[in-house]
């Protein structure tokens, strides 16, 4: 065996990993990358097709984002931002609140995303301004949180118990903040004791819903659903129910157009505009998080438009006309190279941590990295690439091109539903299309898949029985097919 698969066995204990199944076998030993391709010790190629855990942006060892790394480190690699400002953090804080709000106009929303009949604008009078950076998604989440709970009570009153909804089966980290926005039973029952209780309401699902009356078809469960929006109706409920305990929801906590963890759960056209307006009428601030949706990971609405005004739209609110109170964003932040993450909020929340030192108003909260040099300079470099006209054609193409292919696993019987909302693929294996009926978690369809798929080069991570296809943008044409065969073969071995 490899020398490092050796130490690893030996001394590494890795992430939602079954250890014991783990030491069976001799692990994957990643030596290099380069663009969308992994290579490993034995010096066997393999396509990144998860980009390395949904981080990685523009491909390995991308050669504008190496020199800004390497510019920034004959500097200096970190300082503390307890106490100073660095250079980049400063830049890079600048250029996130400048792509922040949504300033799409409404003729330029994809038809896609059309509006619903009654729909208006969510975007309300916020304006996101304030960065506060830490490490990753879990902590943007955390800040998050603690600075609405705080906030709400300070405009509220501090006898107010803020308290928090997000959506069925949301997953927003794995800290203990995080872990109390979850409603994954499967990560976040075990720990049910050290939580604090929020509630949650139904996502749309549109491919398992109880209120949906079509029979499956062979497309995206989207687009021939039979409902009346009785998901958007149980939000407004939920709202109403909490108003009447005399305690209206501080916060509603969400990840836009779709839930990643949860199993790649897309939103129907118009639910996120819809709920976040019922939220913002009840007084609660839209935690959106980005984590995994941010940096135009949900798509090139129309790249005529975002080439002229290349800011936008990069995050997968403003599809939905939607400026949250508070936007978490991490994982693509430094285009997948370095450990960063940043909560922006308004000035209105800023606010309301100023007074006199005595007055204790301070936002007691910090990480040792916060603001790290490194992780600015590599965040930089991304945004540069991914404002490139270049850059919007290549994705607006990708996106195109992995639409085609998905086709082309409809005539699979174990494809139950695919699900893509730009760079993002979900497809969910069933046992017959026709009866939606799921394997057994224990039967690890999808864990097999992917184990096939890394036979035929290919790595990717599933959530559960859904696979996952999330190219790095820089994935050739070439690349992508073999992604998805690999995919269709995996399928075909089950
Ligand atoms: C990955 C993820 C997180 C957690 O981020 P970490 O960097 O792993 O802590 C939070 N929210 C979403 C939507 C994510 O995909």
């Amino acid at each position: 065996m490899n020398k490092f698969a050796k130490l690893d066995q030996r001394f590494v204990w890795h992430p939602f990993t079954q250890m014991r199944d783990w030491l069976r076998r001799e692990p994957i030993v990643i030596a290099s990358g380069k663009g969308a391709v992994l290579r490993d010790v034995h010096g066997k190629a393999y396509l990144d097709a998860n980009a390395s855990i949904w981080t990685n942006l523009h491909g390995h060892q991308h050669p504008k984002i190496n020199a800004a790394i390497t510019r920034q480190l004959k500097k200096i690699a970190h300082s503390s931002a307890l106490g100073y400002a660095n250079e980049p953090a400063s830049l890079l804080a600048e250029r996130l609140a400048g792509i922040a709000n949504c300033q799409l106009p409404i003729a330029n929303l994809s038809k896609a995303h059309a509006r619903p009949k009654n729909w208006k604008l969510a975007i309300g009078n916020c304006k996101l301004q304030k960065v506060f950076f830490s490490d990753d998604g879990s902590t943007a989440l955390e800040v998050a949180l603690k600075l609405a709970y705080e906030y709400t009570r300070r405009t509220r009153g501090p006898k107010t118990k803020p308290r928090f909804l997000s959506l069925s089966g949301a997953y927003h980290g794995d800290t203990i903040g995080a872990v109390s926005l979850g409603h994954i039973d499967l990560f976040h029952k075990a720990y049910g004791g050290m939580l604090f209780a929020t509630d949650k309401v139904m996502a749309p699902y549109c491919y398992r819903c109880p209120f949906n009356q079509a029979k499956p078809e062979r497309r995206d469960a989207r687009n021939y659903r039979k409902c009346q929006w009785e998901c958007v109706g149980l939000v407004e409920k939920k709202f109403a129910a909490q108003k009447k305990k005399g305690n209206p929801y501080a916060g509603f906590v969400f990840e836009p157009l779709m839930q990643g963890a949860a199993g790649m759960i897309p939103q129907p056209a118009g639910w996120l505009a819809q709920v976040t307006q019922i939220a913002r009428a009840h007084g609660a601030l839209l935690i959106a998080d980005e984590v995994m949706t941010g940096f135009g990971r949900t798509g090139v609405a129309n790249s005529e438009f975002e080439i002229r005004n290349s800011k936008l739209p990069l995050f997968a609110s403003h599809h939905e006309g939607v400026t949250p109170d508070f936007l978490c964003v991490a994982k693509g932040l430094t285009g997948g190279y370095l450990p960063m993450a940043a909560t922006l909020t308004t000035q209105r929340v800023f606010d309301a941590f100023l007074g006199e030192y005595e007055e204790f108003k301070t936002f007691f909260h910090g990480h040792s990295f916060t603001g790290n040099q490194l992780g600015a300079a590599a965040a930089l470099a991304s945004l540069d690439i991914l404002q490139t006209k270049q850059s919007v054609l290549q994705r607006a193409k990708l996106q195109k091109l992995l639409h085609d292919e998905l086709q082309t696993l409809w005539a699979l019987p174990q494809v139950g539903d695919i699900r893509q909302v730009g760079l993002v693929a979900g497809v969910e294996l069933v046992k017959d299309w026709r009866t939606r009926a799921p394997f057994a978690l224990r039967e690890r369809a999808g864990i097999r898949v992917c184990e096939a798929m890394a036979r035929r080069g290919v790595l990717t991570r599933p959530v559960g029985n859904v696979m996952v296809l999330l190219p790095p943008y820089c994935t050739t044409a070439t690349q992508l097919r073999q992604m998805v065969t690999a995919l269709a073969e995996g399928v075909k071995e089950l």
